[in-house]
Order: C-alpha cells, then structure tokens, then sequence
C-alpha cells in the first residue's frame, strides 16, 4: 500500500516524508477522508492555489474540500495564512491591490473568480463574521434588517414576493440564540449590547442575507469564556443548516466544535483529517507539537 493510501485509510491527509505533496495527491487524501463521511458533499474547494502578496506566497499549493453541513476547523500558528485563505473564499480580499490568486476556488463546483461571477452575490452566500464583533452603529432590527432590505431579499410587509423583513429580524435573532434578549429593545443601538451579545448580532445579520456557508475568522477570541461557549453551542446547532468554516487559535475550541481540522504551517497544508484523529492520533510530528501546545 502506497503512503498516501495508508495516510487516508487512518483518516488524515498529510504531507510525504519528501515535505510537500503534490496537489493531486492532496487531493486524493482528502477524497479518501472525507468519503468516509458519505452523508455530505463538497460546497468549497480551495484546488491547488497559491496566493501571494507582492512576491511573498502566504498559501502555497493548497487544496482543500470543505464539506456540506460539516464545520471545518482551521489551525495553525499566527501569520501561516489562515485569514488570507478564509477571506479568499469568500473575495473580501478582492480590496488588496497587491494580492494574486493561482489554482481554483470553488463554490459547489464553480470557480468563485470566474468572470461572470458576481463578487456581492457570493458574500451573500459565503457569509462572514470576523474577530471583533462589528455592529453598525444602528438599532438592533436595522443592524439584521439593512442587508436583506438592499440586497432585495426582504421589504416591509413582505410585498413583491420578498420576505417580510420583520419576520427575518426575528427569524435571524432566534437563529442566533439571541431574540429573547432583544425581543424588547430592538430600537436600541446594536453597539449597546455586551461583547458576546454584539457577536451574536453579527451572525444573525450574516444569517438574514440567508447564505449558505458561514465562514468565522476567530469569532470568540475577543469574547469571555461564558460567551464563547454560548457562540460555540450556537455553531454547533448552526451545522444542522449551515456549511461552516471556523479559523481558532483556541486547541479545545477546535476540538470540541469541528468534525474536520486542517493544520497549516507556513503557507502549506501540514493535515487535514477529521478532528478527532487530527487531536488524538496526529499523523506528522508538527500537528502533534501544535495540537498539544509545544509551539504557536
Ligand atoms: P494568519 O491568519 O494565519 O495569522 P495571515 O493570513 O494573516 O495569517 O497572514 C499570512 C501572511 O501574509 C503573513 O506573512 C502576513 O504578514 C502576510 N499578509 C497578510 N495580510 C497581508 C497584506 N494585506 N499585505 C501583505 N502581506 C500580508
């Protein structure tokens, strides 16, 4: 049996004694792992991509898949390019003038940076929700109502065939675990909200534009311990619905939220498998040193 078959038969995708895989053969792990799990499909692949700021490559031959309705962990130390990929899937990095992209993103199959790809249309699908919570200075209801209402989704009483935006204000809080707090004060300021609670209003508003994938760079690293919890149970009942992508620098974190972890060391895909071997049956020495807090 050939390494990268033994590598995927124990469920994680690593890379070969040699240093770096080829992008094929990434890719065949991470088939192998993830067919294990056959009640999901693919929804993003980052296919053999470089990404390179100026001259200097912060992803380099990458592929990855994440799975349908699954959470996928992203670890690794500070500056090994977890944001930059994270915020490639999604095209928030379409503002960085010196940023180039080689290989494929894919969003079910389709290049996310076609030319008949609309950048706005697919955050709306690919939502986001980053490190410090970053409420508009509005109201609780106009924080959640303001995308849906521009982008067409909603409108006041539902007319068009739209949905009505109150309902969604709702429907998103609840979604978010966080209606029963504001149920009465939705004409307050978002900013006035705890940390935690201001957190939860920025996924409910990234859940009113109705997205598929919640991409999360760090959602809990600015947060208490008692509001990274609740965060945590609220992504964990978002996967029943949601494709969703978390970059933590918090170990238990990704252990305990994710089904899937990839590990990333300067720019490369160290391993990817599913989080339980990821954290107790390491294939490489570096995931094993980072996972139990030797580095990072
Ligand atoms: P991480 O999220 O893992 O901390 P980043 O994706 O933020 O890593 O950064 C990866 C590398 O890319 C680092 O070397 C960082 O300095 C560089 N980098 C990040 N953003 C920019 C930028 N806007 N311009 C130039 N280099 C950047």
């Amino acid at each position: 049996m050939k390494d990268e078959e033994k590598n995927a038969m124990s469920g994680s995708a690593t890379l070969n004694s040699g240093g770096v895989s080829s992008a094929a053969s990434q890719r065949r792990k991470t088939e192998m792992i993830l067919a294990k799990d056959n009640s999901t499909a693919p929804v993003l692949e980052a296919d053999n991509v470089t990404i390179r700021y100026g001259s200097n490559a912060a992803i380099k031959d990458f592929t990855l898949i994440m799975p349908e309705r699954r959470i996928t962990a992203i670890i690794g130390p500070s500056g090994c390019g977890k944001s930059t990929l994270l915020r490639s899937f999604n095209r928030m990095n379409d503002f960085i003038d010196s940023l180039n992209i080689d290989g494929k993103f894919k969003y079910r199959g389709h290049d996310l940076y076609a030319a008949s790809v609309d950048p706005v249309e697919v955050r709306r699908r690919i939502g986001m929700v980053f490190q410090k919570p970053n409420p508009f200075p509005k109201s609780i209801a106009q924080n959640i109502a303001w995308g849906p209402l521009i982008n067409g989704i909603a409108s006041k009483g539902g007319s068009g065939g739209l949905r009505d935006v109150d309902d969604l204000i709702e429907k998103s809080l609840r979604q978010a675990g966080l209606w029963d707090e504001v149920k009465d004060r939705l004409g307050e300021s978002g900013l006035a909200l705890s940390g935690g609670q201001q957190q939860r209003l920025c996924i409910a508003r990234a859940l009113a534009m109705e997205p598929e994938v919640l991409l999360m760079d760090e959602p809990c690293s600015a947060l208490d311990p008692v509001s990274t919890m609740r965060i945590e149970d609220l992504i964990f009942e978002l996967k029943e619905s949601y494709t969703i992508v978390i970059v933590t620098h918090n170990m238990q974190q990704a252990a305990r939220a994710s089904d899937y972890t990839a590990f990333l060391e300067d720019g490369h895909l160290i391993e990817f498998g599913e989080t339980e071997q990821v954290f107790t049956r390491p294939e490489k020495k570096r995931t094993e040193d980072y996972v139990s807090g030797r580095f990072g």
